[in-house]
């Protein structure tokens, strides 16, 4: 019931421990606006660390994984193959601390045979998918627009390769057997994730589209969609998945969406819409990226089942060549890592009680006539000598203003220091 949902939005943040804190919110009820209220996640659990059975859950999550022609051209080697590594130097010791990471791959593995490509049909070489797993990502989401830019063969091929490189995927499956989630065990607790994408829109006969390609018949129940202009159907099928993840043991539920309006700073309403509903599913967190720009996060907060849901509704560009140089845009060069701290005590049901935001920056730069991409921790950079030792000052202002722009969009969210062990 409407009545007993409250929208909560972050104005300050009050912390001196890292996984004890309240939010000081603002939260509107219904239309009219609503008095202070402090949020505990559970600082007397936390209390009884030293002497309960506990076990920590840490979740990452990083948005847009884009592979442009520039960024291909950068990554080919004088041998002719491909080497994505060095993309991911600087957040691949950060990522090596969570339990699960999860990252959104927007492109295809159709194979060298159909000709690499990029925008507006992307074909990206295998070797990207080592280098993901290389930077210790667990988990590809991989609905959204252009998953099937290469068609049914490029949907298949994507699958293998990831589970070649040892890394599992939601969003899209090779039959209609297999779930539509992912399952990570972590100690005694399982983590499921559920990825689902926006359709660009539905033929007279019913066809899907995605990114304006007709979806096979055959293939349109392999694929996680859902229609943005009716939105009931797809939570249903959602509310589905997760009593199969339940029945699966899965105790922590993540949502990663691909929706939202390119470049928009703002989510649009049937995002806050579908948001809405999966926090009544009971979603621990729901995980958004598409916009290409960093949008706003949320908590929703259901007092009478105590049940809450962090909403980061757009990561934004993990790594892109979209930059202000190409699109005159500086947001489209940024982006957040976000982590989830669970804490799980004995059989009790884990609980959500940090999450820390790490602003990324995505570092082009020419050397040699050839360009480099490298995304940058933001605040783990500015923090560091070593690294800033390596940057020329015009890209540690860029950094700065990264910064600047990330956390305001985050509206006035004062995250926890990082902690990397
Ligand atoms: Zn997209």
């Amino acid at each position: 019931m409407q009545k007993f949902k409250k929208r909560l939005t972050p104005i300050g943040f009050v912390s001196a421990v890292l996984t004890v804190f309240w939010l000081t919110t603002t939260f509107t009820y219904n239309a009219f606006t609503a008095p202070l209220v402090n949020v505990s996640f559970s600082d007397t659990l936390f209390k009884e660390k030293q002497v309960a059975d506990t076990q920590w859950i840490q979740i990452g999550f990083v948005g847009d994984i884009m592979a442009h022609l520039t960024q291909l051209n950068a990554q080919k080697q004088p041998d002719g193959t491909y080497d994505f590594s060095n993309n991911y130097k600087w957040m691949a010791p950060l990522f090596a601390t969570n339990d699960v990471m999860i990252g959104n791959l927007e492109t295809t593995f159709a194979g060298a045979s159909q000709g690499y490509s990029a925008y507006p049909k992307f074909n990206t070489p295998d070797a990207l998918a080592e280098a993901l797993k290389g930077a210790n990502f667990d988990i590809l989401a991989t609905a959204n627009n252009h998953m099937y830019d290469t068609g049914t063969k490029g949907l298949d091929r994507t699958l293998e390769i990831l589970t070649k490189n040892d890394l599992n995927y939601t969003g899209s499956r090779l039959t209609t057997e297999q779930p539509r989630y992912a399952i990570r065990q972590v100690g005694n607790t399982k983590v499921g994730v559920l990825a689902y994408t926006y359709e660009s829109g539905r033929t007279e006969n019913g066809i899907i589209t995605i990114n304006g390609i007709h979806v096979k018949h055959a293939d349109t129940n392999r694929l996680n969609t859902f229609d943005p202009w009716n939105l009931a159907p797809s939570v249903q099928e959602m509310r589905e998945e997760m009593d199969r993840m339940t029945k699966d043991s899965v105790e922590i539920f993540i949502a990663v969406m691909h929706w939202g309006y390119e470049y928009k700073t703002m989510p649009a309403d049937y995002q806050k819409a579908l948001a809405d509903s999966l926090h009544q599913l009971g979603f621990h967190a729901v995980l958004g990226s598409h916009p290409h720009v960093v949008q706003p996060m949320d908590f929703l907060v259901d007092s009478t089942r105590g049940h809450q849901t962090y909403v980061l509704y757009s990561a934004g560009n993990f790594i892109s060549n979209q930059r202000y140089e190409t699109l005159q845009n500086y947001h489209t060069e940024d982006g957040v890592y976000v982590v989830l701290k669970f804490q799980k005590i004995e059989d009790s049901a884990p609980v959500l009680c940090s999450v820390m935001h790490e602003p990324t920056w995505v570092n082009r730069y020419k050397k040699n006539g050839k360009y480099y991409y490298e995304v940058m921790p933001v605040k783990t950079t500015l923090s560091s000598e070593e690294i800033l030792n390596e940057l020329e000052d015009a890209q540690i202002q860029r950094i700065k203003n990264s910064l600047d722009r990330t956390m305001n969009i985050l509206q006035n969210f004062k995250e926890l220091p990082l902690q990397l062990n």
